[in-house]
């Protein structure tokens, strides 16, 4: 048992300790049982948030109106929720209020799937009463309750249900899959934060399989804006995806191209999607690198300058990019390449330099934009040859070319 595991049974301990009930529950129970890695120890307890926070020197009120109190143990932090309901959904979206309750199996009943929907206890005892265990064994994603109202009550549960199929390659239950197909228009609903970070979630574990469930239960649509009708393009896109490795961006623009998206519209989905400014960055740098070329022509020269302009992991992206989409069993390959060249790259970034601002202001040069402008200079100088950056090559050379500038050559 690791560290985190160990803390996660003492703060269940403490709260039982104090007469209240209290388990695992949802993920880390399914990821036990699945032998997979745990991200994070939820707690259910029947405590309220004031006797949870009471209980504990570091508590952090995460979310406390829906009951949930952060409980820190050093630099380990557990979410500890007091068994409720969700009360009435009013909006499709989220419950107009939450409602504290007595029991364990009432608070199972209120999660998404019958594999969230497991408790376990100190005693070892695993809370079970949707059937979640044997739905693990048989590989099945299955909502909790009547499919069709859980999928109204919060339409995001219809994403997260493709998401842990996609996940955890399983399928999806025949009753569950045909409430999806049926309730799937409610997505509009969800604010495009909550779809964003459940779209990254399947990109960034079995994308080709969240692709083609997106496509056989036509719910794309309310993650692209106007997604392109070729089935085609798509199964490209999965297949270009679900090849490359885990990154989020490279993912990202391998399907833009996969589906043939032009510039506005690929800006288009960024903002629709609500995209962080960094994944965007990113996203922009790719698009920018296309008129550098194909990567298989790049010579060292331009290696070293896309290197330095963009940054190892913009030119790596480019070059997968490139591998996935026209070169396709040279994956390790170019990864060797681009590893090669990066472990001979003689400049990343001015810092690189052997000659600082200081040394160009006690050479005589002005203080301001044009010793920017110098700099860069001497970083294209070394970007060509890399054996000229030293102090003294650098300082002589600086003094030649402002020699010319002068006429005094
Ligand atoms: P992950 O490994 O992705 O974190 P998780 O199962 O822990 O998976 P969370 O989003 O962290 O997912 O949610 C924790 C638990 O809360 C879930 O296991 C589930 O029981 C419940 N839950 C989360 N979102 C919903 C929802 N939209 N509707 C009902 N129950 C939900
Ligand atoms: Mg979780």
């Amino acid at each position: 048992m690791d560290r985190a595991e160990k803390c996660a049974w003492q703060v269940i301990e403490t709260l039982e300790a104090a007469g209240h009930q209290a388990y695992l529950v949802g993920g880390c129970v399914r990821d036990r049982l699945l032998a997979r890695q745990i991200v994070d120890y939820d707690i259910t307890t029947s405590a309220r948030p004031e006797e949870v926070q009471s209980l504990f020197a570091q508590t952090v009120p995460t979310g406390i109106r829906h009951g949930t109190i952060s409980v820190l143990v050093g630099s380990l932090q557990y979410e500890v929720t007091t068994f409720r309901t969700d009360g009435e959904y009013t909006d499709g979206r989220r419950p107009s209020e939450v409602q504290f309750v007595r029991s364990l199996v009432e608070d199972l009943a209120r999660r998404d799937l019958t594999i969230n929907a497991m408790a376990l206890g100190r005693d070892g005892i695993l809370h079970d009463p949707f059937g979640g265990q044997r739905d693990l064994e048989q590989q099945r994603i299955r909502a909790v309750g009547d499919p069709r109202r859980r999928f109204e009550e919060d339409a995001l549960r219809i994403l997260r249900a493709i998401r842990f199929a996609a996940q955890l390659r399983f399928e999806i239950e025949e009753r569950t899959l045909q409430a999806i197909a049926e309730e799937a228009s409610s997505l509009q609903a969800i604010s495009r934060e909550r779809i964003r970070e459940e779209w990254h979630k399947m990109l960034l574990t079995h994308p080709d399989l969240a692709i083609r469930l997106l496509l056989q239960t036509d719910t794309l649509r309310y993650i692209f804006f106007r997604p392109p009708a070729d089935r085609t393009l798509w199964q490209r896109a999965a297949d270009w995806a679900g090849r490359a490795p885990a990154d989020l961006a490279l993912r990202t623009f391998l399907l833009y191209s996969a589906i043939g998206l032009d510039q506005p519209r690929m800006e288009k989905n960024m903002q629709g999607l609500k995209l962080s400014s960094s994944l965007k960055r990113e996203l922009h740098e790719q698009i920018s690198m296309q008129s550098s070329g194909s990567p298989a022509a790049w010579s060292d020269l331009q290696f070293r300058q896309l290197f330095f302009e963009y940054g190892h992991r913009a030119v790596w992206r480019r070059c997968l990019i490139h591998a996935v989409s026209q070169d396709a069993n040279r994956l390790q390959a170019w990864s060797e390449r681009v590893d090669h060249h990066r472990q001979q790259q003689p400049l990343w970034n001015l810092q690189d330099l052997a000659v600082t601002g200081q040394d160009l202001i006690r050479a005589g040069i002005p203080a301001g934009p044009a010793l920017g402008r110098w700099l860069q200079r001497l970083a294209q100088l070394v970007l060509r040859d890399p054996a000229k950056n030293e102090r003294e090559v650098l300082l002589h050379q600086l003094q030649r070319w402002r020699a010319e500038e002068t006429g005094d050559a």
